[in-house]
């Protein structure tokens, strides 16, 4: 499943090639994703330019004007910049034209994804006014995160994987930047200090970070590349290694379940 860093360098990867540019046409070959693409999203875009491209948590949005298109990957969607179009393949569900010969060419074989028109203030859409603090924001700091988990029996693992108080921390983030801070994922929120909170927060920021950096070295792969696009594996500490020794302390490491997710942890080295 994309995660924020691969949402995040998928923005890095195509903004440059659509910013400034005008759309031409929109070739919908399959409306079926999550929501129905909307019939009227040609007749919206066309002759319209795309000013940027932004990233909330894990959703694109392509700002045209004081509009937004917003584009979601799903379990398996991707984007992919084309200078000269290939043929399409199966799972290859629209085409947005732009006016210098380029397309950018949605990919998903589960259908899962979205892609949507929001006339108007995106902020204020459903799927965006409830979205916490970005990880890699201002906002998202120990004052910020020890505030907002005061009194909460919820699980610390738990906590940092729901939108509502952070956004875009997903599994494997939320297991390595527990160990890297060392807590025990099934701590209640409530119970930790300040200090171990802001020792999450940096770390939680550096997980992200490395892996948006790994994903740097993979931006070239957006433009005129077949095959899917990759998943950024970095050496985890946990994530993944359940049986394994503990790279820091040589103790078995541990699985557990928490809200049906796995999670990866050592038993020394968590408190
Ligand atoms: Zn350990």
């Amino acid at each position: 499943m994309p995660e924020l860093p691969e949402v995040e360098t998928t923005r890095r990867g195509v903004e440059p090639h659509v910013a400034g540019h005008k759309v031409t046409d929109l070739r919908v070959y399959d409306r079926r994703l999550r929501w129905p693409v909307p019939s009227d999203l040609k007749a919206r875009l066309a002759g319209r330019v795309i000013d940027r491209v932004d990233r909330r948590s894990k959703y694109l949005l392509f700002r045209v004007g004081a509009d937004t298109l917003l584009v979601h990957f799903g379990m398996t969607g991707s984007l992919r910049v084309h200078t000269r179009v290939p043929r399409r393949l199966t799972h290859d569900h629209v085409d947005l034209v732009l006016e210098h010969g380029v397309t950018l060419r949605y990919h998903d074989p589960r259908r899962f994804g979205a892609m949507l028109w929001i006339a108007g203030p995106a902020e204020r859409h459903p799927l965006l006014r409830d979205l916490g603090p970005e990880p890699l924001g201002d906002a998202f700091d120990a004052d910020y995160l020890w505030q907002a988990t005061r009194g909460r029996r919820a699980a610390i693992k738990l906590a940092l994987m729901d939108s509502r108080l952070v956004v875009g921390v997903g599994n494997i983030y939320a297991n390595e930047a527990l160990f890297r801070a060392g807590i025990r994922p099934t701590t209640a929120a409530g119970r930790l200090s300040r200090p171990r909170l802001a020792r999450l927060v940096e770390e939680t920021r550096a997980v992200l970070r490395e892996a948006i950096a790994k994903g740097g070295s993979t931006l070239r792969d957006y433009v005129d590349a077949g095959g899917e696009p990759g998943y950024f594996q970095l050496d985890y500490y946990v994530y993944g290694r359940a049986g394994l020794p503990c790279r820091v302390c040589g103790t078995r490491l541990k699985l557990t379940r928490q809200g049906q997710r796995a999670t990866h942890h050592c038993p020394c080295c968590q408190r």
